[in-house]
């Protein structure tokens, strides 16, 4: 037995099934939206429209997401705990904080171990009083690099994550190669770094670099199929290709990083820009593509099933 906390409880990693690793939910800025509650419309058909779009996915045989939205990207369990009463997928909630740039006023001035303690507490007592408790850590580095504060949650998560044994996945800009600063922070932390997914690594073309990742021990998220704006999908489904045929299936999880409802854009514009961003790209067109380049039905199932399984089961509980 190894347990995994999900917003409906704990579930064995074994029975998390094929697994999306990065995505979301909600994606909102919260004082607009409490300010201007219109955009966001009708709680009531938001949710409705979220577990729908779960449930489609759950037919198509998957049995676990992974919501990597954290402080900065408007969490708010209520809202995901009455989706998960919807649909019977498992939804594994994050904690962490994502900014490119500085750490949130808040913590400001309360210095890092108190943001350490947060995690931690997420992790091991629960979210804001629902009792979810966090599966995963999140943090991001972008082109902005290493600065103060994102230097400081990089290593407060690393922190969290050595006090619970629950793994940690990133946000990364590939044009600077930032995966490779965060593995030296963990490093630094005593992290080990095959407890830690570098996300976004599918926008990189440079095999060198992520060759690099891999060799440190690390999984490389192949997470934003669907968004064709920063690689093409033939881009994204060929470095998944190469990569398998080099023999790295075992380092590598898919996903979108999609949204039911993200505030960042107008909403017509998500649909006429990105057309194929949606929970379903994955097993209707991704899957179908690699088979056909030559990825084998058992490779397929290590980067959806066998990874987020390791991944998840050596969580020491939490
Ligand atoms: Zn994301």
């Amino acid at each position: 037995m190894s347990l995994v906390s999900t917003v409906r409880g704990p579930v064995d990693a074994s029975e998390l099934g094929v697994t999306l690793m990065h995505e979301h939910i909600f994606v909102l800025t919260t004082e607009v939206l409490q300010t201007y509650p219109d955009v966001f419309g009708d709680e009531d058909l938001r949710v409705a429209d979220a577990a729908r779009r779960l449930e489609e996915l759950a037919a198509r045989g998957a049995g676990t997401i992974v919501d990597l939205t954290a402080i900065g990207q408007g969490r708010f369990i209520p809202r995901i705990q009455r989706v998960a009463q919807r649909t019977s997928i498992n939804i594994i909630v994050a904690t962490g904080i994502y900014t490119f740039t500085d750490v949130p006023f808040y913590f400001r001035f309360r210095g890092s171990d108190h943001m350490t303690d947060l995690f931690v507490r997420d992790i091991t007592t629960g979210i804001g009083g629902t009792g979810v408790r966090a599966g995963i850590l999140k943090c991001a580095t972008d082109a902005q690099g290493l600065t103060r504060g994102v230097e400081s949650v990089l290593r407060s998560v690393a922190q969290a994550h050595r006090a619970t044994g629950v793994p940690i996945s990133t946000h990364t800009h590939v044009a600077t190669r930032r995966g490779l600063d965060q593995q030296r922070i963990f490093q630094e932390e005593g992290v080990d770094l095959s407890r830690v997914i570098i996300g976004h690594s599918g926008d990189s073309t440079d095999l060198h670099y992520l060759e690099e990742l891999i060799a440190a021990g690390s999984y490389l998220g192949m997470d934003r199929f669907g968004i064709e704006g920063i690689r093409s999908f033939d881009e994204r489904v060929n470095m998944v290709v190469e990569l398998c045929a080099r023999g790295h299936a075992d380092r590598l999880v898919l996903s979108h990083d999609y949204s039911a409802f993200i505030d960042w854009f107008p909403e017509q514009d998500i649909a006429t820009r990105f057309p194929n961003w949606h929970y379903l790209h994955i097993h209707q067109d991704v899957l179908p593509a690699l088979k056909h380049r030559g990825v084998s039905d058992a490779q397929i199932h290590t980067m959806l099933v066998d990874n987020p399984r390791r991944i998840f089961e050596r969580s020491g509980g939490y």
